[in-house]
């Protein structure tokens, strides 16, 4: 039966039929700020927010909605075929975790 479903590997174009091990990869990118700071004390006390709220839309206004949201969150899933799996497991998770985190290595100096 899921012999018949074939799935295309987004990277490679490769078939793969249904009744193999196919992956599935989320790529979530996402904007990583801090919450806006409306009381923030170096802002004058004369802010215009008004202005500055249309002065934000106007120069939105010819951006492409897409690519806008895209900027503030965005998330893809892509399927995977076997070999396709292991190269991105060897080419990203394996060289992660031999480059040094300068966090971690911060920490053990102290
Ligand atoms: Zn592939």
């Amino acid at each position: 039966m899921g012999k018949d479903i074939l799935f295309i590997c987004d990277r490679c174009n490769a078939l793969v039929e249904g009744n193999r091990t196919r992956y599935v990869l989320v790529l979530k990118l996402f904007a990583g700020t801090d919450p806006i700071d409306l009381d923030d004390a170096e802002r004058p006390a004369d802010f215009d927010y008004n202005r500055e709220i249309h002065r934000l839309i106007e120069a939105m206004r010819d951006m492409d909605e897409v690519y806008l949201h895209d900027q503030v969150h965005m998330e893809r899933k892509y399927y995977l075929c076997a070999a396709c799996r292991e190269a991105l497991y060897r080419e990203v998770f394996m060289d992660s975790r031999r480059t040094p985190d300068p966090e971690k290595e911060g920490r053990q100096g102290v």
